[in-house]
């Protein structure tokens, strides 16, 4: 038995080589690559990626599973071994519904539709890509059909990213969430808004990545282990526990953009840089779940990098390498313009209580897409009509519409969205079970002192890698199923400070009377 588990390790640790050796390859494609290594580099990537997935599912790592099942059953859930097998049984049998020439196909075509919405999306052409999507849509299909029995087409897509989640658990959760959500947006945007004017000045690059990456080493991100560059689009990746990167995006005309994008960033890294030394190389050694991931960024960059406590100290020395911009205002009006609440286009630029919103109608839309109640050819205008009706602006043109977000372009249709906002539940859903272990977090934030945060979130969370699924995990960690109520209260309570807020039973009526 022994020396069958040692040999699935060994096979499973050269998979992981050969998946890390692309994400170098894509790293560097994001990162230093001149723009002329784009093909070679593909097709390099293609290459690593193929040979991985033909491995995994190399009927021999079925047989070894099945020659170790009585050894996993024999030994504790939790050990590091059982753990192993578990996952990567559930991962092989979703491999292997898989055709190897329908991951090529997907693949081939996910790229070539990335190079068409790279040119689309600065040209505000959605007729560009529209053909493209319709292949997506048909591609997103068929890889539910590889999965049958599902209750909703979406599910399967779902599932891939969140575990246990499928489009008639996520309805519900949403819409109560919404419930709560659209009375604070409406008595927040009723009000005089925050001037956010402090942070709309000239912020050189290089200052603010010094002052940034000063604060994610407090953290606890560990550049020894890690590094920060600079992309266009924000990212986290990792080559083995010990070389997980980051990137942010620097804009210079508007302070907060690299800066959150480096906590956030940061609050992915350290989740993998905390992943115990035991499970490197093996497919334990990664975040559990879309959701669980974007939960760590969350707690990092809002939940901690945008509360008053941490500012309180931060403030004199962000001001210190600031002085012209920033000697003249106060910490007071610093702290309610990083968290002006405002409808705004952009998702990712969009503040803690609107960004939900965001991230809701994407789910309609790709359940509507995948049911067929909605065509591709009307996305453009029911993204108009329902932007318009949920967050009260009409987004002028497409580029800031339906052609903002890379996911649909750049891979399925199903399942890319949820996780950001499943995220933001856990992350204040985590953060109570941190605070209930050490009411003390709030006051060592306040004196710029993370340790015993850190600690806790790594010893409950981080250690465990993929070795628990997220509904394992959140029931482990903060004894009850995940449920939105420390997400509202952790907004009302932030909010309740700065606005008059009605009480959460009050009937205020929906933002969208028609939905
Ligand atoms: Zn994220």
């Amino acid at each position: 038995m022994e020396r069958k588990y040692q040999d699935l390790g060994t096979r499973l640790a050269e998979i992981h080589d050969l998946k890390s050796a692309a994400a170098l390859l894509e790293w560097d494609q994001t990162t230093y690559m001149p723009p002329g290594g784009a093909p070679a580099r593909a097709r390099q990537v293609a290459t690593l990626e193929r040979l991985a997935h033909e491995r995994f599912i190399d009927p021999a790592i079925g047989r070894l599973l099945d020659h170790l099942r009585a050894y996993e059953e024999s030994l504790p859930y939790g050990s590091d071994e059982a753990s192993l097998m578990r996952v990567t049984r559930r991962d092989y049998e979703r491999a292997i519904r898989v055709p190897p020439s329908f991951v090529a196909e997907l693949n081939s075509h996910t790229a070539e539709s990335y190079q068409v919405w790279s040119v689309a999306r600065p040209a505000n052409d959605f007729a560009a890509v529209r053909p493209y999507l319709q292949k997506t849509l048909d591609l997103s299909r068929q890889y539910a059909d590889f999965f049958p029995g599902y209750e909703h087409i979406a599910d399967p897509l779902i599932d891939r990213a969140d575990i246990g989640m499928k489009a008639s658990s996520l309805r519900p959760l949403f819409a109560d969430l919404r419930d709560e959500l659209v009375p604070i947006v409406r008595a927040i945007t009723a009000q005089p808004a925050a001037d956010d004017a402090c942070l709309r000045q000239f912020f050189p690059g290089a200052k603010q990545v010094a002052f940034s990456t000063e604060v994610i080493k407090r953290f606890g991100y560990d550049l020894t282990r890690g590094r920060q560059d600079v992309s266009p689009h924000p990212f986290t990746i990792n080559f083995s526990v010990d070389d997980v990167r980051i990137t942010v995006r620097i804009s210079e005309d508007m302070l907060g953009e690299e800066m959150f994008s480096a906590f956030h960033e940061a609050g992915h890294a350290m989740y993998e840089q905390g992943v115990a030394a035991s499970l490197e190389g093996t497919l334990l050694a990664e975040g559990t779940s879309a959701g669980v991931h974007e939960s760590q960024s969350r707690l990092w960059e809002n939940i901690v990098g945008r509360s008053y406590g941490f500012w309180s100290y931060f403030y004199p020395r962000l001001q210190a390498a600031f002085p012209d911009q920033l000697s003249g205002v106060s910490l007071d009006t610093f702290y309610r313009a990083i968290n002006k609440v405002e409808p705004s286009l952009i998702r990712t630029g969009a503040d803690e209580v609107t960004y939900n919103l965001h991230v809701m109608l994407r789910l309609e839309f790709e359940l509507a897409l995948l049911e067929g109640s909605l065509e591709v050819q009307d996305l453009r205008a029911a993204w108009h009509e329902r932007f318009s009706a949920d967050l009260g602006i009409a987004p002028p043109d497409d580029r800031d519409g339906v052609l903002q977000d890379v996911h649909w372009y750049g891979g399925v249709i199903g399942g890319q969205f949820q996780g950001y906002t499943l995220g933001n539940i856990l992350s204040a859903q985590f953060y109570e079970a941190a605070l209930k272990a050490h009411p003390e977090i709030p006051d060592d934030t306040a004196e710029g002192r993370f340790e015993t945060l850190h600690s806790w979130l790594k010893e409950e969370i981080y250690r465990h890698g993929r070795k628990f699924t997220a509904p394992e995990l959140v029931e482990r960690v903060t004894g009850s199923p995940m449920h939105i109520e420390p997400y509202i209260r952790y907004l009302r309570e932030k909010y309740g400070e700065s606005y008059a807020l009605p009480a959460s039973d009050a009937a205020v009526g929906p933002l969208l009377p028609s939905d």
